[in-house]
């Protein structure tokens, strides 16, 4: 394939055009990524999923064998179904400087910006490596990114710096929480409700666990740990859905519920499920299995995404601050695939081109002045590779 110019814009255009909505092939997008780069004489390592319907994209643009810088985008974006569009979602269209489509902001944006620049990276003799780092399913658990961060930690040599292109308005984000979900179910005996204490009340015992789990979540607002960085300062946990017993004169045999922790980088989820683990297998449990031995508790992870927490004043922080033009660095509450990288080893900042309040949305939209401001600061990313110490 011949080398491809195509502006920001363009390149945006047709990102937009691949339905890469999570539960479908991204492997269109990867291709067309692919072919792009090779136009350029730039190989691609695809990295796939079990399925081998979806794929990550690890490229590398200069020298090898120097810790360079990883531009991290993810390829697939939300689902359209149920919301009222004014336009095709998957046909990007530009009304009063706005550019409309699903995915604009989150976060094709920053992928299609980085895209456009490769022609100014190849021409600028750069004297460390961009590496391209595209995943699949991130809006589903960051699933796609664990493969390129994986394949980052087998390298020899680790990045100096990972930016995570989610949409932030080009402000440095320098951390935020973790996510655990857990599954949790409640196996109790049924029997008729006028014989209930020979039955086990697998509704009741997920309600004396959920009361155990309230008591922690208050325990941590008042004690702590803090980090009064985030908003709210503590770690939270949280029983969003609860679903059990089908009729009043029924002892139910099950009940199930969703446990979610949203924990500061002070705090690791393992412990706290573990303490509410402990408390269903010594306190609860042992009633239960009086009654009878095949009742019991299970509380097993569903998703996951670990936080991520750089100091403000870490080199690499400082030095995307200073090439984005904010003042400050911020933590913020969502989360991205920065935990992942961050874990890697890679000194990793979140700095990307539209606003986090039009993801997810129906008529998502991204500014042309944010894509202009991400290609500023690409380019002043770029000059600074060039030099033998970026920063
Ligand atoms: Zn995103």
């Amino acid at each position: 394939m011949a080398k491809a110019k195509l502006g920001s814009t363009e390149m945006l255009e047709r990102l937009i055009g691949f339905d890469t909505t999570s539960h479908l092939s991204n492997l269109e997008l990867i291709s067309f990524v692919q072919n792009y780069l090779e136009g350029y004489g730039i190989s691609s390592e695809l990295i796939y999923d079990e399925t081998k319907k979806k794929a990550n994209l690890y490229a590398t643009i200069g020298p090898k064998g120097i810790p360079g810088v990883v531009l991290s985008g993810h390829t697939d974006v939300v689902p359209v179904e149920g919301q009222k569009w004014d336009s095709d979602p998957f046909a990007m269209i530009e009304k009063n400087n706005l550019l409309y489509g699903r995915g604009t902001s989150d976060m094709k944006g920053f992928i299609a910006v980085a895209l456009a620049k490769l022609p100014e990276m190849l021409d600028a003799g750069l004297k460390a490596p961009f590496h391209f780092a595209l995943s699949y399913d991130e809006e589903v658990g960051c699933i796609g990114a664990r493969g390129i961060a994986d394949h980052i930690a087998h390298q020899e040599i680790t990045p100096r710096l990972c930016i995570v292109g989610e949409p932030t308005s080009m402000k440095p984000i320098t951390g935020h929480k973790g996510v655990a979900d857990y599954d949790c179910r409640i196996h109790g005996k049924e029997c008729h409700s006028s014989l209930a204490p020979y039955g086990v009340n697998a509704v009741e015992y997920g309600a004396e666990l959920i009361a155990h789990i309230k008591s922690v979540a208050r325990r941590m607002q008042k004690e702590g740990p803090f980090n009064q960085e985030f908003d709210p300062p503590c770690t939270t946990v949280h029983v969003g859905t609860v679903k059990g017993g089908t009729a009043l004169n029924i002892v139910p045999n099950l009940c199930e519920f969703e446990l979610e922790i949203r924990s500061i980088p002070e705090q690791n989820p393992e412990e706290i499920v573990d303490e509410i683990r402990d408390y269903a297998w010594r306190h609860l449990e042992p009633l239960m299995k009086d009654i009878d031995p095949q009742t019991g508790i299970t509380i097993q992870e569903t998703v996951g995404v670990p936080g991520f927490n750089i100091a403000n004043d870490h080199p690499a922080a400082v030095f995307v601050q200073s090439l984005s033009g904010a003042n400050r660095a911020e933590k913020v509450s969502f989360g991205t695939e920065a935990g992942l990288f961050h874990a890697a080893g890679v000194p990793t900042v979140v700095c990307g081109p539209g606003n986090i309040e039009q993801a997810h949305r129906p008529n998502e939209f991204i500014a042309l002045e944010q894509l202009e401001k991400c290609e500023h600061f690409l380019s002043r990313l770029i000059s600074a590779f060039t030099k033998e110490n970026p920063y």
